[in-house]
């Protein structure tokens, strides 16, 4: 189905207003649309509202029943997952990229919000517009640093575009979703990726240039599930480097933002599909959440091979002694504290009988609700009532981790 739009460029980057800066803010775009007040009821930190926009997104929250649902968020099914033809310059296979194009190529969208890179920094986030699927090349791989997408909306509006996707992390998308009944769009495709660790973009600068004398030359990173840093270089070469000799000993305290260790959606539960790999065990990992999202896994047809996920291992160990670190810590990175001359046998031992698969991602997600829960009582007890969902008091219960009175959710979260 050919749009009636008037022939646009593939890639709309507009300049956008300057943010409203709040206290816990990760410039989602709000604070820069033409109502920054709306900020107020969108926010994943102001206003969270997880258990109701789960509702009103799949018509239903989290079903205790279906265990994996309290880590990932409701879903219908999850896959292991590749393109068989992998895009280059992707993060992973380009499944994120390649769902847009499909939405462009056949028409189903106008347009596809989404992140492309600042010209002069591969690694600056710059929210895009797309309208033509050869627009989406400009998105592929992961930037570090905060996207404000959701200005994009607006500039949608102003063109007519009635049918969009929005390509976004959790922070963004449940702003997107609390925003929705007042976007007036005749369609809306949500496609997520899972995100936690993010940081600024010239924080992010300074850690390459501690993995590398040449940090200009990096062209890939990953955060591996196999417990190492995985780079690529311009020249192809690749290197691996175990969590645990990550060179983070000097990095100030708040190297990750308050935002990014206080964030608990961290398999982004509201959007229609999750793309991420973490639970994939080498592979991409698909959260495929509600109708939508199965529409979308339709348009790749055979491109895409899906494999049933995998789990291995025990998480209980390695998230029990996250939370020892984060507690000796005292608010500093964790891992300043693990010996040096013991560290790359810890890191074999996370290697060889660490859990692998939905285990990992299972352990991931736990991890992130401990250093939440331990940072927001340190630095806002007032907010955990509000910010920590009930289904997260209950994966913390293992732990040791059980809500105060005053901590309590209230009513919907
Ligand atoms: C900061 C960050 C942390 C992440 N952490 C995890 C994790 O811990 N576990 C996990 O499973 N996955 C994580 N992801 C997602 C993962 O990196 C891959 O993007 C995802 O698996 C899709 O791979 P792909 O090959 O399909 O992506 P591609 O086809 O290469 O497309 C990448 C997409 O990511 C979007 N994007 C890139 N940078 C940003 C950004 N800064 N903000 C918003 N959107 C962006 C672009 O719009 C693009 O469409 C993270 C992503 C980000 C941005
Ligand atoms: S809604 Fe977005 S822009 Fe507004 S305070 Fe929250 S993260 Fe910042
Ligand atoms: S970790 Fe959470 S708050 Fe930080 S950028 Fe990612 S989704 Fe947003």
């Amino acid at each position: 189905m050919a749009t009636s739009l008037p022939v646009l460029d593939a890639v709309i980057a507009p300049t956008l207003r300057a943010p409203k800066p709040r206290a816990l803010c990760t410039d989602c775009g709000v604070s820069r649309s033409e109502t920054p007040a709306q900020c107020g009821s969108a926010c994943q930190f102001i206003a969270p509202r997880y258990e109701e926009l789960e509702r009103a997104t799949h018509g239903r929250t989290r079903d205790p029943a279906r265990t994996d649902e309290m880590h990932f968020g409701p879903f219908r099914r999850m896959v292991r997952a590749q393109l068989r033809a992998p895009l280059e310059g992707s993060q992973w296979t380009g499944i994120t990229t390649r769902l847009g194009e499909r939405l462009l190529e056949t028409g189903a969208v106008d347009g596809v919000i989404a992140t492309a890179a600042e010209p002069e920094d591969r690694w600056a986030p710059r929210p895009v517009l797309v309208t033509r699927a050869e627009g989406m090349t400009a998105c592929r791989g992961m930037k570090m640093g905060y996207s404000p997408v959701l200005a994009l909306l607006e500039e949608a509006a102003a063109l007519g575009l009635r049918r969009l996707a929005v390509i976004g992390i959790p922070c963004q998308v449940h702003a997107l979703r609390a925003l929705q009944p007042s976007l007036g769009l005749e369609r809306l495709y949500v496609i997520g990726t899972p995100c936690s660790d993010n940081t600024t973009t010239a924080n992010f600068h300074t850690f390459l240039e501690r993995l590398d004398p040449e940090p200009g030359t990096i062209a890939w990173l990953e955060f591996l599930p196999n417990f190492t840093v995985g780079l690529r270089y311009d020249d192809g070469r690749t290197r691996h480097i175990p969590f645990l000799q990550l060179p983070l000993s000097d990095l100030p305290p708040d190297f990750f933002p308050e935002t990014c260790r206080v964030c608990v959606d961290y398999a982004n539960a509201l959007a229609d599909i999750t793309v991420g790999y973490m639970g994939g065990a080498g592979s991409q990992w698909l959260i495929v959440r509600n109708e939508t999202g199965e529409e979308l896994v339709t348009l790749l047809g055979d491109e895409v091979a899906t494999q049933p996920v995998t789990s291995a291992g025990r998480r209980r160990g390695p998230v029990q002694a996250l939370r020892g670190a984060l507690e000796r810590s005292a608010g500093g990175l964790p891992l300043r504290r693990a010996p040096q001359a013991l560290r790359p046998l810890i890191g074999w031992a996370m290697r060889t009988f660490g859990p692998k698969g939905l285990e990992f991602a299972r352990a991931r997600v736990e991890m992130k609700l401990v250093e939440a829960v331990l940072t927001l009582r340190r630095t806002r007890p007032r907010r955990l009532h509000t910010m920590i969902p009930r289904s997260a008091w209950g994966l913390l219960a293992p732990y040791g981790l059980t809500p105060a009175p005053e901590e309590r959710p209230l009513e919907g979260r």
